[in-house]
């Protein structure tokens, strides 16, 4: 049986959503720079550089609570860390928690995906 996503499950979809939308900040924001500056709306590497710290700000937001924000809810393990404390590779921590993998501690899962299944 397949676990339902431990971002769902923990309410932490958030965090990917996030995760995307910094990146659709950084894109969008440079081309209304570009726009703004085109139009004479606007200083362009002003937009610019709103684009960027909003979207770095934004990024960092979503990498800290992927990194500190996801535990486990029944003993409190860190979900995106291994056993030792270290992190995991941000790629492995989102597959595991799409895929809701269980906790290294004491093996809980998120229950099974009802919709899919
Ligand atoms: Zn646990």
């Amino acid at each position: 049986m397949d676990s339902m996503s431990s971002f769902i499950f923990l309410r932490k979809t958030w965090i990917v959503a996030l995760g995307k939308f910094s990146v659709i900040v950084l894109i969008g924001g440079i081309l209304i720079a570009i726009i703004g500056d085109y139009l004479d709306l606007f200083e362009g590497s002003l937009g610019v550089a709103i684009a960027i710290s909003l979207s770095i700000a934004m990024e960092f937001i979503s990498w800290w609570a992927l990194y500190y924000t996801i535990r486990c809810p029944t003993c409190g393990n860190n979900l995106s860390r291994f056993k030792n404390g270290n992190k995991m590779a941000i790629k492995h921590v989102y597959r595991a928690l799409t895929e809701g993998t269980a906790c290294r501690c004491c093996g809980w899962q998120p229950p099974a995906d009802e919709i899919e299944s």
